[in-house]
């Protein structure tokens, strides 16, 4: 249970999801015990649950008004791959959104390769069942001897509706949730849009659904994309914790608020 940082640094190039401008994403080794900190105009922001400021569209952190946004799905690759320690400098407010996915973080961390250090890992334990509830969603924390997830997602839509995925989440097992996309409703995409918010949104990025199917010309990575991709975003929010994790997350319907929640239960013992 030695921690790890990258044996070799990677930079990524892309755009952002909310802006449409172009980011890039330098990830650096960085010292034992440093965690995973993201690095924004110079100030630094940790990837910790404390650090959350919004989780409406996306999981933001903050330190001062240095901002960053999309955080989850590099931050789910890392978590998978048990980069414990590492330094990532980001030039825009945002977490370029790639393919919508975290396949592009997981092949950049698999070439990047881990290195070991003197530092043992503190895993966070569950010990006992969590629940935290939002209407008819909510979300649990349960003991388990591996970190593993059980998400289910029910939309009112007809190619989606009730999904379930559950799983361990960790090392390989990861690469099941690593390609599924980001995905939408076409009515909410056109209200983000005239609002000026999604400006980077495209089929190129995010699966979107209207009321006859799939816009998207490629179709869907499986019939069950849209769990697998909520199940990715709860790794991801996982990753929060800034630990390994020995325990099971379930999910109904929930998402980033649900999970922030959870989380910060689960400090409390
Ligand atoms: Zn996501």
């Amino acid at each position: 249970m030695w921690q790890h940082t990258l044996a070799r640094p990677f930079l990524v190039r892309g755009i952002g999801l909310h802006t449409g401008s172009p980011a890039s994403v330098q990830v650096d080794p960085a010292p034992v015990g440093s965690g995973r900190v993201f690095v924004v105009s110079g100030v630094e922001i940790p990837a910790l649950l404390d650090a959350v400021v919004d989780t409406r569209l996306a999981t933001t952190l903050g330190n001062g008004r240095a901002r960053i946004t999309m955080v989850e799905h590099l931050l789910a690759a890392m978590h998978a791959a048990g980069v414990d320690n590492a330094r990532i400098a980001v030039d825009g407010p945002e977490v370029p959104v790639l393919d919508g996915s975290a396949r592009v973080w997981v092949a950049a961390l698999h070439n990047a390769g881990l290195r070991a250090q003197a530092g043992l890992r503190r895993p966070v334990t569950i010990r006992r069942a969590l629940r935290v509830e939002n209407g008819d969603a909510w979300a649990e924390l349960v003991p388990a001897s591996a970190f593993e997830v059980d998400v289910t997602v029910d939309f009112p839509h007809p190619h989606i509706g009730r999904q379930s995925w559950s799983g361990p989440v960790t090392g390989h097992h990861f690469h099941q949730l690593a390609g599924a996309r980001t995905f939408g409703f076409r009515a909410d995409a056109e209200r983000l849009w005239a609002s000026g918010l999604a400006r980077g949104a495209s089929l190129e990025n995010t699966v979107v659904y209207d009321d006859a199917g799939v816009l998207n010309p490629e179709g869907l990575r499986g019939h069950d994309e849209a769990v697998r991709h909520k199940a990715l975003d709860a790794v991801g929010d996982a990753a929060l914790l800034g630990a390994p994790i020995f325990g099971r997350l379930r999910a109904y319907k929930a998402g980033h608020e649900l999970h922030r929640r959870l989380f910060e239960a689960s400090r409390a013992g």
